[in-house]
């Protein structure tokens, strides 16, 4: 295994430890993929917990999800099809995290997406956060959900289910995942203490402005 291979190991192990500790999933859920090489793509194992992942229990599929690589045992996630869209679709992309953070997936169940532009880093790193149609998991429903916004957006949620990010590296998806959850809790909050207040037009377009020089 090359160095590169171990390090991403590595860095998709801990990002499941990350989602994990911040309650972004429970039990077994979520997933995290990444992009290794033109034809391989390594990614969290079905039935196991990602707080708890260990580099060895990783698997490697190829863009159609057949199994290259994998330790006796582990398997991919049938949810893997929506990595692969997402991988298929976008070469510049090489990361993708799924997670059902509670604040965004409440969000995804009452099917509004999040789209209240309240704050800079958000509207700058972001923008809106789309809501993708419900489709049952594992079928082709979910990653077809995501046609509209492939190439526009890197993080949506997924109706009634949970959010999906991508990026051009897998820790670009989890920061999106982190980001995702954060507005979707401060939208939460805010609407608590009747407090929800976008920023005038003026601002936003001052600060879409600063996106590309940031280059995103
Ligand atoms: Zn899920």
């Amino acid at each position: 295994m090359n160095q590169k291979e171990q390090e991403l190991r590595l860095l998709i192990c801990d990002i499941g430890r990350n989602l994990f500790n911040k309650d972004f999933i429970a039990a077994n859920d979520g997933n995290i993929s990444a992009r290794l090489s033109e034809t391989e793509v390594l990614a969290s194992p079905t039935g196991i917990s990602k707080g708890y992942l260990q580099p060895h229990m990783l698997v490697k599929v190829n863009l159609q999800g057949e199994i290259l690589e994998a330790a006796e045992g582990y398997r991919p996630s049938t949810e893997v099809k929506m990595h692969l869209r997402i991988y298929n679709e976008l070469p510049e992309m090489n990361g993708v995290v799924h997670a059902h953070p509670p604040y965004a997936t409440a969000f995804a169940i009452k099917g509004e997406p999040l789209d209240k532009m309240m704050m800079p880093e958000s509207v700058i790193a972001m923008g809106d956060i789309p809501l993708a149609a419900y489709g049952t998991p594992s079928t082709e429903e979910i990653p077809d959900s995501l046609i509209p916004f492939l190439g526009r957006k890197t993080a949506v949620l997924l109706e009634s289910h949970g959010a999906l990010t991508w990026g051009k590296d897998v820790m670009s998806a989890y920061m999106n995942m982190e980001r995702l959850e954060y507005t979707a809790k401060l939208t939460f909050i805010t609407r608590m203490i009747k407090g929800e207040r976008e920023l005038p037009q003026n601002r936003i377009d001052e600060l879409v402005a600063l996106r590309s020089f940031y280059g995103m």
